[in-house]
C-alpha cells in the first residue's frame, strides 16, 4: 500500500495530515509538501479521511 499525494490539492502549510497520523510516519519536506515513511505506516487512513482538500489517497501496490 501507498499514500498517493496530489501535489496541486495541497494546501502545503496546513501540516493537518502531519498533526493527526497517530504514527508520526509523515513528515514535511522543504516545500511543506508531506512525505511518508511508508513502511512504517499502520495502514489507518486517518490523513486521507482528514484532508480537507482530498489530496490523498491509498493506492494498493497491485493497482495501476
Ligand atoms: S492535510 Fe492535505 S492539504 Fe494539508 S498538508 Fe496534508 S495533504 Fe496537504
Ligand atoms: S494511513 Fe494512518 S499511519 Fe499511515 S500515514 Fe496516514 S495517518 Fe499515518
Amino acid at each position: 500500500m501507498a499514500i498517493l499525494l496530489e501535489r496541486e490539492k495541497c494546501l502545503k502549510k496546513c501540516t493537518l495530515c502531519e498533526e493527526i497520523c497517530p504514527g508520526d510516519i509523515i513528515y514535511m519536506d522543504a516545500e511543506n509538501y508531506p512525505l511518508f515513511r511508508i513502511q512504517e505506516c499502520w495502514h489507518c487512513a486517518a490523513c486521507v479521511e482528514d484532508c480537507p482538500t482530498h489530496a490523498l489517497s491509498v493506492k494498493l501496490w497491485f493497482q495501476s
